[in-house]
Order: C-alpha cells, then sequence, then structure tokens
C-alpha cells in the first residue's frame, strides 16, 4: 500500500545530535560544526535535555544522530535514559562501524532501530562517496546487528553518483535482513553545500519515476520503504511542517531547530538555556515558516532555486513539498 505520511501533529520526534565528530567524512556530509559546536555532550546533559521533551506526560520518538553518535562513550547511558524517560522509541543513526561494542551495552528491547547509512549496492560506489572501507564496515556491522536480534533501517541518499546502483538495492536489503528502506534526497548542507550539490540532484522525472518504483520492489519483498514526496501534485495540499509538526532538531551547542534546511544558519528558533527549552529573538526560522509562495518550501526556494521551474507567464510548473513530507510502501 502507498500511502503519503503525513506530518505528526500528536507525535513529537526528538532528532538528538549528541556530538558532531566522526571517523568518516563523507562527500555530502551535512554536519557543520561551525553552526553546530564541536563538543561531545555529557550523558548528564543529555539526559537534562531529554527530559523537557518528556516533562508533559509524552511518549516522543528519539533519534540519536552525530557525527557518529556510537563514537560516544556513554550512547549507551544515554539509550537507558530515554528508556526510563519514556521514549517512545529509540533509533541510532549509524554509519554501522558500531564503536564501543554498542551492540554489547544495549538490547534489542531498548534500541528499536539501528539505522545504517550506505550510499551504494556496491564497494566501489559506496566508498567513492562515503570513503574506503566503509562498504565492508557497514554490511558487516547490519549483519552483525541483525544477528544479533536488533532491527535495522538502510538509509540511501541519492545523488547522480549512485542512482544507477538504487536498482540493485532490494536483493541487497535482503540479503542483509533489513527491515525498512528509506530513500533520502541530497541536500544543499554542510559540507555538500559548498561541493556544488546542486549538480549531484536528481532531475525530477526520474525521481517520480525510478524512485517509486524501486521503493515498490523493496516493499514487495516485505521491506517497508519510505522516500521523501520533494514534488507536490496540482490538487495535493503544501503544508510546512515548521507550523503543523513537532519536531526538534538539537545540536550540541544547544541550537534547537525546527526544520532541517535551516540548520546552517544561525536562525534556530530554540535554544537549550540552562537544561530548558527557551525561544530566540527575532528574525529566526519560524518567521519563514508562513511566508505563502506559490513555489511551495520557502526554504528550498532560498536554498536550491536550482530545483524551480517557471512558466512563460512567471508561475512555478510545480510545487517543492516540505523536506519532512514522506511518502511509504509497505
Ligand atoms: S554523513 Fe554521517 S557518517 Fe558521513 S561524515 Fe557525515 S556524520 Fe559522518
Ligand atoms: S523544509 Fe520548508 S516546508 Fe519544511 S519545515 Fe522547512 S521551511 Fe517548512
Amino acid at each position: 500500500m502507498r500511502k503519503t505520511v503525513s506530518f505528526s501533529r500528536h507525535t513529537t520526534n526528538v532528532f538528538f545530535h549528541i556530538l558532531t565528530r566522526c571517523n568518516l567524512s563523507c562527500r555530502h556530509c551535512y554536519i557543520n560544526p561551525a553552526q553546530h559546536g564541536e563538543q561531545t555532550l555529557s550523558p548528564d546533559i543529555i539526559a537534562r535535555w531529554l527530559e523537557v521533551f518528556t516533562a508533559s506526560g509524552g511518549k516522543p520518538n528519539l533519534i540519536l544522530l552525530g557525527g557518529e553518535p556510537t563514537l560516544h562513550p556513554h550512547l549507551d547511558q544515554v539509550v537507558h535514559a530515554a528508556r526510563s524517560l519514556g521514549y517512545g522509541s529509540i533509533t541510532i543513526d549509524t554509519n554501522g562501524y558500531l564503536f564501543h561494542g554498542i551492540l554489547d551495552k544495549t538490547s534489542p528491547e531498548e534500541v528499536d532501530y539501528f539505522s545504517f547509512s550506505l550510499d551504494g549496492a556496491t564497494k566501489d560506489t559506496n566508498d567513492a562517496i562515503r570513503g574506503n572501507g566503509c562498504y565492508e564496515a557497514c554490511t558487516a556491522g547490519i549483519r552483525e546487528a541483525v544477528h544479533r536480534g536488533y532491527a535495522a533501517s538502510l538509509i540511501y541518499t541519492v545523488s547522480r553518483d549512485n542512482i544507477h546502483e538504487l536498482t540493485q538495492m532490494p536483493p541487497l536489503l535482503e540479503k542483509l535482513g533489513v527491515n525498512r528502506f528509506f530513500i533520502q534526497v541530497i541536500g544543499l548542507r554542510g559540507q555538500s553545500a559548498g561541493m556544488n550539490s546542486a549538480s549531484l540532484q536528481v532531475e525530477r522525472g526520474t525521481w517520480k519515476t525510478l524512485i517509486p518504483d524501486v521503493a515498490r520492489q523493496v516493499a514487495d519483498l516485505g521491506i517497508a520503504a519510505t522516500y521523501p514526496k520533494v514534488f507536490l501534485e496540482p490538487d495535493e495540499q503544501f503544508e510546512c511542517a515548521g507550523l503543523v509538526a513537532d519536531n526538534y532538531f538539537i545540536f550540541p551547542n544547544g541550537r534547537v531547530y525546527r526544520c532541517p534546511l535551516c540548520e546552517d544558519y544561525p536562525i534556530h528558533s530554540l535554544f537549550m538555556d540552562h537544561d530548558k527549552l527557551s525561544p530566540t529573538g527575532k528574525i529566526n526560522e519560524t518567521d519563514l515558516f508562513s511566508l505563502q509562495i506559490p513555489e511551495g518550501c520557502v526554504m528550498n526556494k532560498l536554498l536550491q532555486p536550482g530545483n524551480l521551474l517557471y512558466k512563460d507567464d512567471g508561475s512555478p510548473e510545480y510545487r517543492i513539498a516540505c523536506c519532512m513530507l514522506k511518502e511509504e510502501i509497505s
């Protein structure tokens, strides 16, 4: 069944970058230490910040991110703390190196998903993007996690450098025992913003045909497949998640954003002030969310105007959806 996953208005999602350090330097990395800080947060601070989102009794979803979060020597303590606080689900995003024996220190009952990043179906393509040795490390990490009973997701960031191998992914996912497959679109953030990643973006026709086809093939294998909507159909409503959803993107320097496309700029709407979530002054990202433009997402128009095409009368040929709007085939 194919459905558009609209923003959950009643669930809080906490995307927590507990450090920005990483053992890799992927071509399209979106981490930007100048904006996000270079510190590794202590388990105590992380627990206090996590508590902010459960204080009202909700059960938020937690996604632990880096850099590479398994480089944090106390990631297991962070997972235990989040469980005690009542987080509804815990996902750890990893490049697959699984440092500090994290699989030994947590359990499948505590961690809902380990989410691995692989950007090619072959070693050559993946390692050209993510670095030598990455393919072996990541696929070995997936096998080990699955062997120990953990559920595994796989994230594939599609670009012109690896789209030719997307069709090889369904059998690989099945072989590895992956439970969920996320196709991502390359964005203009972090390091990728400085390397002309607009030229790496997949063109609209391909996005609208190949991506859903591959997702369907993956779903036919019993693996849930999700990909960003990106282009809205004329009859589809545009909504900005910054206005209607409850997402928080937290960085080690205390910045908290509601929109991931804003993360490269000091326009965060919230920050951690003595372990409390406090609003920032104007102008910030929320001033952009309510701007109504015919092209759809305001941040896309500011950051990626090359994604847009216009008719002779000056009106846009299509609208760009919020980057958080997904299609899911299960
Ligand atoms: S994309 Fe992820 S794994 Fe790659 S360098 Fe950036 S933080 Fe590390
Ligand atoms: S990506 Fe665009 S539509 Fe989505 S939250 Fe950000 S500004 Fe709003």
